[in-house]
């Protein structure tokens, strides 16, 4: 015959070849040992014939290229195309795959799988060849989508939402502030004890509290703090009183210097100092005042240097080691007399101790209407107070008459809130602070002489401002075992003349016994 380029076929072996073509057409031959019988002798067969197939066929002139194709390349050309197909696709997939992982810095990308199952799973049936150039379909589109932005930056790992849409801001808003009324409140109505343990366990909600606190001083017409970093700013930089005798104007207690103690030094300790802005003010003027500020709070919120943890009913402070106590909007907590009462014993003798709070927290007891049971009962709008719908029918509280109540209390409560967020003072409730004082004037506090009519200060719609001066015994509370004691020290005025003690009252001498945390209402804020 004649001779193809590279391989030396005689039509001889062609013929024996199609001889095993029988065998090729059966079955795949099932392994044999070695040893066995019938394993040595036939060379096993390097191209696999299609089954069904005529295996008698010589070679001429006109199939040579047919047998070539089928013999030696192993298959016909819709197989070949078929391996061609899926060549091409793999090495399609290949390149889409590399491309892909070159834009896709981190993990598998749906078109970097796809491409690679292409490329190690050629098609083999026409139902995976249909498959996989669906897969590879996809694969392009996703490169495609990739490689579109292909100088865009590696985006960051799941960033925050840059900007929030207006309705998220109003409601991480409207979240702020709902998160913010309860802590209020849960301060107002809780012993201090247990908000120190609250805010120790869960030290985010003080950030929560004061984050929404800030927010409502912003809407105030004045933050009472301001006047008393102005205060301590004025006073702090006199050194002599003047010669007009104390009370003799209005509200001059400024024309007063700072109680100091002997070193010269005013010790201030701001009792419930939240974000300490009185000690940021005033810190940087400590040596041109002769200050030092002292501030504590239930958490130190961040600034462990300027604040103490410390629970106000508790202070880390020796007796008599302090010049003036402030409670700015902080006698929280239903317990707030135990602030007091520490705020006595941690001032030394003539000491001075501000208050400041807002006017409708301020209960009269003997003007509530004299009801039963005592000045316990007075706090007007607590819920308690109501009378429950269907207890006068005497049958259960029905689910209607438990929304209505709900929707009363509501009511009720923006009108008491209106009070003070709005800074509108309801007419019908005169701030009377007489209960307030006289339950001080027990635990030992005076008002302060220095500031006359001033020593509680109306002006402001929304805060009462108070003086008073560490300047008689308690009759009342924990100082009261104090007050032999404290009965020997001579009290003096400005000029080193005794003091008049007013005459002493047993604390249990002609008084009903009543709590007298009642004397301030919880104060709740309305949400805006
Ligand atoms: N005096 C500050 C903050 C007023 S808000 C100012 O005027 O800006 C009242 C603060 O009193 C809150 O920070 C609250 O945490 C704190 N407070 C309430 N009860 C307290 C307690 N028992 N001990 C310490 N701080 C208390």
């Amino acid at each position: 015959m004649f001779a193809v380029k590279g391989l030396n076929v005689s039509t001889d072996k062609l013929k024996v070849e199609t001889e095993h073509g029988s065998v090729l057409a059966t079955p795949m031959p099932r392994t044999v040992a070695a040893g066995e019988e019938g394993a040595a002798p036939k060379p096993k067969p390097k191209k696999r014939k299609r089954a069904g197939r005529s295996n008698h066929t010589d070679v001429n002139l006109e199939n040579v290229a047919d047998l070539w194709e089928k013999v030696i390349e192993g298959g016909d050309n819709k197989a070949r195309k078929a391996r061609e197909d899926a060549k091409k696709e793999a090495h399609k997939a290949k390149k889409q795959k590399t491309e892909a992982t070159e834009n896709q810095p981190e993990g598998t990308t749906a078109a970097a799988e796809a491409a690679e199952a292409a490329t190690l799973k050629p098609a083999t049936t026409l139902k995976d060849k249909k498959k996989k150039i669906k897969a590879d379909k996809k694969a392009a589109a996703d490169a495609t989508t990739t490689e579109s932005k292909p100088s865009a930056p590696t985006p960051a790992p799941a960033p925050a939402a840059p900007k929030l849409t207006p309705l998220q801001a109003a409601m991480r808003e409207k979240l702020i502030s709902a998160r913010f009324r309860h802590l209020n409140e849960t301060l107002y109505t809780r012993p201090s004890k247990e908000a120190f343990s609250l805010f120790s366990d869960s030290p985010e909600m003080f950030t929560e509290y004061h984050e929404g606190f800030r927010r409502q001083v912003d809407v105030w017409p004045e933050n009472p703090v301001n006047g008393y970093i102005a205060d301590i700013k004025t006073r702090g930089k006199l050194r002599n009183a003047p010669r007009t005798r104390p009370g003799d104007g209005t509200s001059e207690g400024t024309k007063y210097p700072l109680p100091r103690d002997r070193n010269g030094l005013c010790t201030i300790a701001d009792l419930g100092c939240g974000d300490a802005k009185l000690a940021e003010a005033l810190v940087p003027l400590k040596r041109k005042l002769g200050i030092e500020v002292k501030s504590y709070d239930l958490q130190d919120g961040g600034k462990p240097e300027l604040i103490t943890r410390a629970d106000i009913a508790n202070l880390p402070l020796k007796e008599g080691s302090v010049d003036v106590a402030i409670f700015c909007l902080a006698l929280m907590g239903t317990n707030w007399i135990d602030f007091v009462e520490e705020a006595y014993r941690v001032l030394r003798w003539k000491g001075e101790l501000w208050v400041a709070e807002i006017k409708s927290r301020f209960v009269d007891p003997t003007k509530q209407g004299g009801k039963k049971g005592g000045p316990g009962n007075v706090v007007s709008h607590s819920v308690g107070n109501r009378r429950k719908p269907g207890a006068a029918s005497g049958g259960p509280v029905g689910k209607k008459d438990k929304a209505k109540m709900k929707e009363e209390e509501e009511a009720e409560e923006e009108q008491q809130l209106a009070v003070h967020v709005d800074g509108v003072e309801l007419r019908k409730q005169e701030t009377d602070v007489t209960a307030f004082v006289e339950a001080l004037r027990k635990r030992g506090f005076l008002l302060q002489r220095e500031y006359g009519h001033g020593a509680v200060d109306m002006d402001n719609k929304m805060f009462v401002k108070m003086h008073f001066v560490k300047a008689v015994p308690a009759i009342k509370g924990k100082c009261a075992d104090l007050k032999k004691e404290a009965l020997k020290t001579t009290q003096t005025d400005a000029k080193g003349r005794p003091i008049k003690t007013p005459k002493f009252i047993d604390a249990a001498d002609g008084e009903a016994s009543f709590n007298e945390n009642a004397l301030l209402k919880p104060c709740v804020y309305k949400i805006r």
